[in-house]
């Protein structure tokens, strides 16, 4: 991994340090100059739990990964946002509808692949009632529901996890 990034401070240079062994080696990134450290974190993503009765709702995707897979509608909180802001926006945006989270379902994390090797957090909120046309988004194929118990291979571990949950909590 080719790292070249600048101290936020201080405009030097950044050097990589490692720490840790096997799987437990992480990196940090340290100004030589100022000694600032810089941390690499996961990165905050929500996913919308939608049901029409005990159908769930799930977006075919139109784009890299796993394109042409369905998946739980979502995707990753936008700085100044709210992470419920952030399930309303990406709901409305990939299927039309207008939701709210209801309740929170579950928060995992997902370490197997991921945007620059950080790793992903993902919330995933109950959205109780919502209106509007179903309407697939720019980065979507279709939209629909499935019963709960005939849904589509879904590629996302993290998905499937919150997907367990739901059904553990119970669709009422
Ligand atoms: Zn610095």
């Amino acid at each position: 991994m080719t790292i070249e990034r600048y101290c936020f401070y201080c405009g030097t240079r950044l050097q990589v340090l490692k720490r840790g062994l096997g799987k437990e080696e992480h990196v940090r990134l340290i100004c030589p100059k100022c000694h600032a450290k810089f941390y690499s974190n996961p990165i905050p993503a929500v996913a919308a739990l939608v049901l029409d009765g005990d159908r769930l709702l799930l977006v075919r995707r139109d784009v890299p990964p796993f394109e042409g897979s369905w998946c739980l509608p979502g995707g990753f909180v936008e700085s100044g946002e709210d992470t419920r802001e952030a399930l309303s926006r990406e709901l409305f945006e990939e299927t039309g509808l207008r939701g709210k989270a209801s309740s929170l379902v579950d928060v995992v994390s997902f370490v197997d692949t991921n945007p620059e090797g950080k790793g992903v957090i993902i919330i995933g909120y109950r959205v109780g009632t919502y209106k509007g046309v179903l309407k697939p988004g720019d980065d979507a194929r279709e939209v629909r529901f499935f019963g709960l118990e005939a849904l589509p291979p879904i590629p996302f571990s993290s998905h499937r996890a919150l997907i367990e949950r739901l059904r553990q909590s119970g669709t009422h």
